[in-house]
């Protein structure tokens, strides 16, 4: 929905602005919004009467960050489920967890995850929520102001990866999913959209995972789930299917431009060349992948092959931060002890959490740059810290291996200011704190760790 036109223009004014034609370069120019869209970028334009201007010396004006994959219903279990594997962390903590969560829980789990995520200078994720309740999350996220693709977990009753208290029928996962999408696909101004979400080939029978994909084509929407994060997955999804995890996915609709994998740490040579093929995206998920021990996912091998990645947190209680710039430094550092210095430089890794997480939404059209026509969603970082000091070097540099989430002062979602001067200006963080613990408590009350 455009902005109402006594909506006044919004002028960013005398910062340093990051912008990317190919490489990333910086200008001293001025970004002008107008009715939720980026309107020009350059140097002394003033057309407005009505013009709100925000100062931006000192500051780096960048695009907003967008996290590929998150799962907002697991905030609340952040700490309760640490130094586990996956498949421990899953069944002995997040199962039982997810199970016992009511509408209110989820609401205010997806308002502290999202109020963390806004507050650190991403504006767009794609989530995965739990079975139940994703109405919940969509009124947290009408109401906050992030940008998102939401996905009701999709789990149909299968013998090793569904646990009874959630799973759910064929028919009935995909009434809820697709009742879900006529509610909230393309609302608030196509600002909340749903996405499909299966939560992964051990939970899913075939015939879920082809309505899955089905469902995604005729909403015009995008289908989110894990893929190939450990060992033992990868070997159960060759017993039980009898074919390799990416083979698999791709014959029953999981795969191309509207899918989104996330972590992809065991994929070969082979399923590499398939993803690229296919314009499949993955969704590097490092401190995740390196907490619950799943191993480190090739991506500048995936980059190589032509492979879309973007970048994601993936939960709280897997990472345990839902920080943008630590996942971007992170996935810098882990490849070189094993390619080299120059494995994946930070450009490259800023562009997975910019244009790379701009393509898993489906909004590469929309988001990931600043450029007239694109949805104003814009970071502003303050540059006054020591640690991002001196600042005569490459400012990709200080946003990727420097800078942290606290350095983000203004956060704009289609133009719309959320966070001013490090506040958020949408919910009151303390009631989301009060409230997120209260609810955490009566979650771990019920769910007492197996
Ligand atoms: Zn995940």
């Amino acid at each position: 929905m455009p902005a109402p036109p006594d909506t006044p223009d919004l002028l960013l004014a005398g910062g340093d602005v990051l912008l990317h034609d190919g490489e990333w370069r910086v200008e001293r120019v001025d970004v002008m919004v107008r009715e939720g869209r980026i309107a020009t970028v350059g140097k002394g334009e003033r057309p407005s009467t009505r013009l709100q201007v925000r100062d931006c010396s000192g500051c780096l004006v960048m695009p907003g960050l967008i996290q590929a994959h998150v799962h907002l219903c697991q905030t609340l279990f952040r700490g309760l489920a640490d130094d586990l594997r996956l498949e421990d962390w899953l069944v002995r903590r997040i199962w039982p967890l997810e199970a016992a969560h009511t509408q209110e829980t989820v609401y205010w789990s997806a308002m502290l995850g999202a109020a963390e995520l806004l507050l650190g200078g991403t504006t767009a994720i794609l989530d995965m929520e739990t079975v139940r309740h994703t109405g919940a999350a969509f009124q947290a996220l009408e109401r906050i102001g992030i940008r998102a693709a939401v996905g009701k977990c999709l789990m149909d009753a299968h013998p090793e990866g569904a646990p009874l208290e959630l799973a759910e029928s064929t028919d009935n996962a995909l009434a809820e999913a697709e009742a879900l999408a006529k509610l909230w696909h393309n609302r608030a101004g196509g600002r909340l959209q749903v996405c499909f979400a299966p939560r992964f080939v051990p939970s899913c029978s075939g015939p879920l995972l082809r309505a899955a994909s089905d469902l995604a084509e005729r909403f015009n929407a995008q289908l989110h789930t894990h893929a190939a994060e450990t060992i033992v997955e990868r070997e159960t999804v060759l017993r039980t299917t009898g074919l390799e995890e990416i083979a698999y996915l791709d014959s029953v609709g999981i795969s191309g431009p509207r899918a989104a994998l996330a972590h992809c740490v065991w994929v070969d040579a082979h399923e590499t060349a398939r993803l690229a093929r296919q314009g499949t995206t993955v969704v590097h998920c490092p401190s995740s992948n390196l907490k619950l021990a799943s191993g480190v996912a090739k991506i500048p091998e995936l980059l190589a092959a032509g492979c879309r990645v973007a970048i994601g947190a993936d939960g709280a209680p897997c990472n345990n931060r839902l920080d943008v710039f630590a996942e971007m430094r992170l996935a810098a550092l882990i490849q070189k002890p094993r390619l080299g210095a120059d494995a994946l430089p930070a450009g490259r890794v800023l562009e997975l959490a910019t244009l790379g997480g701009a393509r898993a939404l489906g909004l590469e059209a929309e988001l990931g740059s600043i450029a007239p026509g694109k949805r104003a969603d814009l970071v502003v970082l303050d540059l006054r810290e020591p640690h991002l000091h001196p600042a005569i070097g490459d400012p990709v540099s200080l946003v990727v291996y420097a800078a942290c989430a606290s350095d983000v002062r203004d956060v704009f979602v289609a133009g719309k200011p959320v966070v001013l001067g490090h506040e958020l200006l949408t919910a009151s963080l303390e009631e989301i704190v009060r409230e997120a613990d209260r609810c955490a408590a009566e979650l771990f009350r019920i769910a007492q760790p197996a």
